[in-house]
């Protein structure tokens, strides 16, 4: 009898065979469904779902998931009365292509493989290249064999239609975020929506575009939609833009193989058109998809150096200049009072004296993690220079004020820093703060009285608060310890 493991296994193994099977048994009847409108399949998505799905969700690339996809193949071909030698040819055909673009493809890195560097859409493009030229060798073979045509015809035909569904499918599944960010992206969309508007426009001008080219029509209608395909890569995310780059490319392929003319002014049963009409489209689509990917890496590039601009690299709080900007961008709410704590850590000197430079490091450390307990959203903690931080609390009253410098205090003074030695370094910490309603006082100001108060409270022995209530009228503090 199977042991229960075993059996969680199989019915593991059986739900990605199905999964992959119902996934890509769909494309193949959608691009059978395509068929009648031209040679091949105008649309032939089955491939590039298979290949996307294996390279972008490594869990589902066992024998299970491809024994999924090619029973998918099978069964769809034979159900539109194909004689098993044909559905035989045509799987391996699929097949083939499908494996080498794998083997290429999941040699890459996962930010090349996600699109997310300016070299990554080149390489997609010289790996599903050659992985549409080895389809072709075996069209090249079946083309005579089976179709009564000539070996050149079925080299061309599978090379270029491999291409152009590779070029239009495969980014949009390598780019595909999680879910539940999507999700969380989306309700940010919705709650912005005049800003929303706005953001549209790349994707209405692509709408408006792909109308006048069918409108206009002539050899030049499949470049009219470039402009606005490169606004989208310059205004999108990298699977925005694939996707708007997919339905572009889908869009305009089923309209030429049912319009045909205006939209192209030849003869569709020529090989040489039909050569480069899909090569022109697959080239086309490189464009926003170089684009939205080198983008991609400006973003993060930007990302990273706004990051490294405006946090303090030891303690990973913010820095000075960026606490200047938090501070500044309060609203000064009139009745709305905000406190500024001052810190700096007594004798710190001996610690680095005692313990040396990289214990000194740990104990900051260890202090901004403390401090960084219980924050709210826009509180604002920083790291000023040395020992010393500061914690801006707007909204906050100086009983409140005093309740969170006496708790980040106390936790400091009775929870010493463990050295990689394993010896303790116990220390303290004093504290200077100043409370005020916000339109009475700039940050400046606030510094400058909490840095007094700090004083006062170095002054009084060290390991203690002091409070300063901010007076306008008589230009000076009150204190209180
Ligand atoms: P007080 O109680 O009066 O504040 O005395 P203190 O020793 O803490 O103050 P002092 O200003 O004399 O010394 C601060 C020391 O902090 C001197 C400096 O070498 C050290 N320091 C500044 N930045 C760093 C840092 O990034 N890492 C380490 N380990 N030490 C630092
Ligand atoms: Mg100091
Ligand atoms: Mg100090």
């Amino acid at each position: 009898m199977e042991s229960a493991p075993t059996r969680k296994a199989w019915s593991a193994e059986l739900k990605i065979a199905g999964l992959v099977f119902l996934l890509v048994l769909t494309a193949c009847l959608l691009g059978i469904a395509t068929r009648p409108l031209g040679h091949l399949a105008t649309i032939w998505p089955a491939n590039a779902l298979l290949l996307g799905l294996m390279v972008r969700y490594p869990q589902l690339a066992r024998p299970s998931g491809w024994f999924g996809g090619i029973a998918a193949y099978i069964i769809a071909d034979s159900a539109t009365g194909g004689p098993p030698i044909q559905t035989l040819m045509l799987t391996l055909g699929n097949l083939v292509g499908v494996i080498s673009a794998y083997l290429l493809l999941s040699r890459l890195s996962a930010e090349h493989r996600s699109l997310r560097s300016p070299l990554s859409v080149p390489y997609l493009a010289l790996a599903v290249t050659l992985a549409s030229l080895a389809s072709g060798v075996v069209g090249a073979i079946i083309n005579p064999l089976l179709f009564d045509g000539s070996a050149v015809a079925g080299l061309t035909l599978w090379f270029v239609t491999e291409l152009v569904n590779y070029i239009a499918i495969l980014p949009v599944l390598l780019t595909m975020p999680d879910w539940p960010e999507r999700l969380k992206d989306r309700r940010q969309a919705l709650l912005i929506s005049r800003q929303g508007l706005v953001h549209a426009l790349p994707a209405v001008s692509l709408v408006i575009s792909c109308a006048l080219s069918l409108m206009v029509g002539g050899p030049g209608a499949v470049a009219f939609a470039v402009p606005a395909l490169l606004w989208c890569a310059l205004s999108y995310s990298v699977f925005t833009t694939a996707w708007l780059t997919f339905a572009f490319i889908s869009i305009l392929l089923v309209m030429i193989a049912i319009v045909g003319i205006p939209l192209a002014p030849f003869d569709m049963n020529s090989l040489p058109m039909l050569l480069s009409l899909r090569l022109g489209i697959t080239l086309l689509a490189f464009a926003p998809l170089t684009v939205a990917s080198v983008m991609a890496a400006r973003n993060k590039l930007l990302q990273h150096m706004q990051y490294m601009a405006s946090h303090d690299q030891l303690s990973g709080l913010l820095n000075r200049w960026a606490f200047y900007e938090q501070a500044r961008q309060q609203s000064s709410d009139a009745n709305r009072p905000i406190a500024l704590l001052m810190f700096d850590i007594d004798h710190f000197k001996r610690i680095n004296d005692t313990y040396g430079h990289a214990a000194g490091d740990l104990v900051l450390k260890a202090f901004a993690r403390l401090a960084s307990n219980g924050l709210r959203d826009g509180d604002a903690l920083a790291r000023l220079g040395g020992e010393e931080f500061a914690l801006l609390l707007p909204g906050c009253s100086h009983n409140q004020a005093l309740v969170i410098a006496e708790r980040i205090r106390t936790d400091y003074a009775n929870s010493p820093t463990t050295l990689e030695d394993g010896q303790h370094v116990q220390s303290t910490v004093s504290i200077g703060a100043v409370v005020a309603l916000q339109h009475q006082v700039d940050i400046d100001g606030l510094l400058l009285i909490a840095d007094r108060a700090l004083y006062q409270a170095k002054e009084s022995g060290r390991n203690r608060v002091v409070i300063s209530q901010y007076t306008p009228n008589e230009q000076a503090w009150t204190e209180t310890a």
